[in-house]
């Protein structure tokens, strides 16, 4: 089969020719049918530190993904509830827990201190087929297309950050206009906020998290955060913020531009450790909250069952994606993915 992979320690990626993996015990054989390029595939094309000091090849790159089940591993449960049958389309949760953690135990699977990724430290989906644990898998409606079934992963973020506090009547800021922002913003927007600020320093990415419901797409190399909450007649501060970029100069604006008692979920990764304004987090009575991942199952079933409900949102979400490139272009959907201006880049391995 094909499949891009890290074949040794260094920077670029080789479209190979490799066995297909079969599904051990418990395992299930997908088709990958599209797939999404995410930050975390650029860090490994590049081969920086992190993905040094995380990878160990050869490796098949990739996490996001939707397909079909071409095979079941043994044991796979097959009831007609729950179980998993040969031909369901599916999108799968790329971190892989170990079940027996105090987390985990407890039910908190995004909390496991011992997750393995798939494409980082276990063969990924960049391939015509790959091999995950049955319980990774997350059976798609028809409703869902395969496309929008690709995106799962990182609308998972976002949906994980935004509905980390209440947003109905509340005042939102969104710092970087990413893929995860601007379907952060569709969130927001769907949940019922008041004003949705989105934060950028690109103005076609601005653009997107206008269209798909952001009241204000503010350009923070030319503008102020405080000058956006005045144009919209705010007085007392955003309630809750999305961090959706790692940049330190967002983080230093957003805690002032907070209201007292705000609210701020974190999903972007900073590149180093930087310094904040402490005091006012003290004095403003700030709450900072981490994200990471998708809670296993619960952010899987409300993004599945937001989207049932509403063509705007499947419409909005699906907008996102603004460049597809067969399989075989994987080197051009790199670089529209590196070039930070689009939105999310998904490659067609039918
Ligand atoms: P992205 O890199 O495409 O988007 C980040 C955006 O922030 C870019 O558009 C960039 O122009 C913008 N930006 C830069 N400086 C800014 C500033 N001062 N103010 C506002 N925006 C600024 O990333 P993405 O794929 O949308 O992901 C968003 C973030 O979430 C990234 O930092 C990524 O590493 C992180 N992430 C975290 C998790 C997790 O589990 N915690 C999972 C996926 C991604
Ligand atoms: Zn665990």
């Amino acid at each position: 089969m094909r499949a891009l992979i890290k074949p040794s320690a260094g920077p670029g990626l080789e479209l190979a020719d490799v066995p297909e993996p079969p599904p051990g015990p418990g395992e299930v054989k997908i088709r990958v049918l599209r797939a999404g390029l995410c930050g975390t595939d650029l860090h490994i094309e590049a081969w920086d530190d992190w993905a040094a000091s995380m990878l160990e090849p050869p490796l098949v790159v990739g996490h996001e993904f939707y397909g079909e089940i071409v095979e079941l591993g043994e044991g796979v449960p097959t009831d007609e509830r729950y179980g998993l049958q040969v031909g369901q389309r599916c999108s799968v949760e790329g971190h892989v827990v170990c079940g027996v953690c105090r987390n985990c135990r407890a039910g908190r699977r995004h909390m496991c201190v011992r997750t393995s990724n798939l494409g980082v430290n276990r063969d990924g989906c960049f391939a015509d087929f790959v091999v995950v644990p049955h319980s990774n898998v997350w059976v798609q409606p028809e409703l869902i297309d395969p496309d929008l079934g690709a995106v799962f992963d990182p609308l998972g973020n976002a949906v994980h950050t935004a509905l980390s506090f209440p947003l109905e009547g509340e005042d939102v800021l969104i710092t970087g206009a990413g893929p995860i922002g601007v379907m952060a913003a569709a969130i927001a927007r769907h949940a019922g906020a008041r004003y949705v600020v989105v934060t950028d320093v690109s103005e076609s990415r601005l653009q997107l998290a206008r269209s798909v419901g952001a009241d204000l797409g503010v350009d923070v190399s030319r503008e102020r955060i405080a000058a956006a909450q005045e144009r919209l007649g705010m007085t007392e501060g955003f309630d809750v913020v999305l961090e959706m970029s790692g940049n330190p100069r967002a983080m230093a604006e957003l805690i002032d531009n907070c209201t007292h008692g705000a609210k701020v979920a974190m999903l972007g990764i900073p590149a180093e450790p930087f310094a904040i304004d402490w005091g006012k987090v003290i004095s403003h009575m700030i709450t900072l909250k981490g994200i990471y991942g998708r809670e296993m199952y619960e952010t899987w079933y409300k993004m599945t069952a937001m989207l049932q409900t509403s063509g705007l949102l499947r419409d909005r979400v699906r907008s996102v994606i603004t460049d597809r490139f067969p399989a075989d272009r994987w080197q051009d959907a790199f670089a529209a993915a590196r070039s930070g201006q689009g939105g999310k880049v998904i490659m067609d391995w039918s």
